[in-house]
Formats: C-alpha cells, structure tokens, sequence
C-alpha cells in the first residue's frame, strides 16, 4: 500500500491494448448489409489499456501488464501510456504477434458494434504476469477484465489475493466465469448483458438486479457487485445495500470505452478510500463524459473534468 497519505495509489491493470479503427455510420450495418459511412479514424483502444488511461487521467498512479506487438501499432500505443504517465515495464513487446486490432462502427445515437483480432493480446502469459508479482503484491487495487486469456487473469487474482490487494474485475467481454475466480474478486462490473451471461438471469424488473447480484455474491464475489445500466448509471449491491447510482445527464456522441472510463475511476476511487456509493458517483461522472467525445482513449476524462462534473 502507498504509505503516503494524499499520494496517488497504485493501481495495476492487467490487460489487452489495441489500435481501435472506427467508422461512424448513419445505422449500424446488419449481416449482408453494406452502409456508407462518414469519416474513418484510428486511435488506441483495448479494454485493458483504456482502463489504464481512465485510471491514470483519474489521478492512479498505474503499472500496466500487457503485450503489444513489435510494430508501429505497438510503439504508438506505448507512447500513448508514456504521454499519460503509465509505468510501461510489464508492458512486453511481442515478436512473434501483431498488435490488437478492433473495427468498431458507431451507429448515429452513440450505439457501437465491435470486432477484435487480439493478437498479442492473446500471448499474455502467466510468466508475464508472474514476473510483475512485486509490483501486483505491492499495489493498492488490481483492475483487470477478460479481453486477456484467463489463466493470466487467474494468475493475477491469486498473487493479489494473497498479498491482501483487492482485485477488481470487469467481466468483459462476457464469459462463463468460475468460483476459482470469482472467489478471489471485491468488486465485479458487469454491465447487463455479462451479468445475464454470468447467472443466467434475464434483467427487466430491479428485483431481477437484486437476484443476479446475489448470485454473484454467492459464487463467491467477496464486496460488490456493481452491475453498470448505461444511461440508468449503476446498480450497486453489498451484502447489505442496494441501490441504484443514477447516472450524469450527458448527450452521448460515442458509448466507446463508457465501461472502461467507469472501472478505471472506480478503482481510482476505491483505492483512495472513498466510501463504495461515492466511488460508483466518481465512476459514472468519468463515464458520462467519456460518451461525450469520439473514440475510446482521446474520450477519457482528467481528474478536474470528473471533478468538474461531480461538483
Ligand atoms: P458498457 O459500456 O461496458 O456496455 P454501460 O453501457 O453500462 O457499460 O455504461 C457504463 C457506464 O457508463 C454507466 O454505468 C454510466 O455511468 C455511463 N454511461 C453509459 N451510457 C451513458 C449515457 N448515455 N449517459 C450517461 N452516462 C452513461
């Protein structure tokens, strides 16, 4: 733990990095169906790299545990943790994997579909994350998600969980998840459809919120489950309460990275000691303003902008 009171905390994310190639089209194309889009642009993405810049622009002080490749995708990406203060140690350049790709359409109210070559994401390996164990022993919170192969994920959950570092786990993109895991996570952020995914329950009244995350609770999550509602804000559910967080009224341009803006300050917030229900606060006002701009790493927010919003 930082020993410094009003110091940033340490926070290590483990997880996947890509170059994110986005169109924006007038409606999202269906199977067999080809639509003219407007402008093209790229900019760096990837679940776990997007929660490693939320988190650094939210005031963390990250270690990030990643592969990229060894190619113009991958220093481009590194520079981009470089600018945002990232510690990039843990980060390995893969010669034998192309960096991840993902083709992202944004439908015209800020509704996207995704697909994604992972690349060297897909070669995180346990060795990677075992030889970062000093500083995941060390830190304040471990965030990590599933766009990274689960025994890495395992890997990290268990070195943190027995160092006594509370791990944080957004379960996307959605997979079945076991209790081997599950038992060693605090805080799980799925949004609607992972928490379907993961307990079999389809969400339409609140009480079936209050049944999913007591499921989750009893495979064996150890504080919190907080299951993200987009524009309705967050569900957030302990043994003891649950409730709902509303969410910050924003005109959405582009839903991209809305999740990772969420989990990145939220373990920001967590690891600073702030009270749960005004981390998931601090976590919806970085996530309302990342849907306020296109793309997913340029739309995440500075510490002042959240706090600008909050106030
Ligand atoms: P994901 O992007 O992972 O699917 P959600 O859609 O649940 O997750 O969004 C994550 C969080 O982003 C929400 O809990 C909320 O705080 C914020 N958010 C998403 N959409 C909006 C919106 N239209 N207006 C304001 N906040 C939003």
């Amino acid at each position: 733990m930082s020993k410094v009171p009003g110091s940033p905390k340490k926070i290590v994310v483990i997880g996947s990095s890509n170059t994110d190639m986005v169109i924006r089209t007038p409606a999202i194309p269906r199977p067999g169906e080809t639509v003219l889009g407007g402008e093209f642009f790229m900019a760096p993405g990837g679940k776990g790299a997007n929660q490693a810049v939320a988190a650094a622009r939210a005031g963390g002080e990250v270690h990030f545990i990643a592969r990229v490749g060894d190619d113009l995708f991958g220093r481009q990406s590194l520079e981009g943790f470089l600018r945002d203060g990232i510690h990039v140690d843990h980060v390995v350049r893969d010669k034998a994997a192309p960096s991840g790709v993902a083709l992202i359409i944004v439908g015209p109210d800020g509704e996207n579909s995704i697909a994604v070559a992972s690349g060297a994401n897909s070669r995180l390996a346990v060795e990677d994350v075992t030889k970062a164990k000093p500083v995941i022993a060390t830190a304040d919170i471990v965030l990590t998600q599933l766009e990274s192969p689960l025994e890495a994920v395992r890997e990290a959950a268990a070195i943190a969980a027995s160092a006594g570092v509370p791990v944080l786990l957004n379960p996307a993109p959605a997979r079945e998840l076991g209790e081997d895991i599950l038992k060693r996570v605090d805080y799980l952020t799925p949004n609607e459809t992972e928490a379907e995914i993961l307990t079999g329950i389809t969400l339409i009244k609140k009480s079936d919120l209050a049944k999913a995350a007591d499921i989750l609770m009893a495979k064996g999550v150890r504080k919190a489950v907080l299951i993200t509602l987009g524009a309705k804000g967050v569900y957030v559910a302990t043994a003891g309460k649950k409730e709902v967080v509303p969410a910050f009224r924003v005109i959405p341009v582009d839903t991209t990275a809305a999740g990772d803006a969420f989990n990145g300050a939220l373990a920001v917030a967590i690891a600073e000691g702030k009270a749960l229900l005004d981390a998931a606060q601090f976590a919806n006002a970085a996530a309302a303003l990342a849907t306020t701009k296109m793309g997913a790493q340029p739309s995440l927010a500075a510490r002042a902008e959240i706090e600008g919003l909050l106030a």
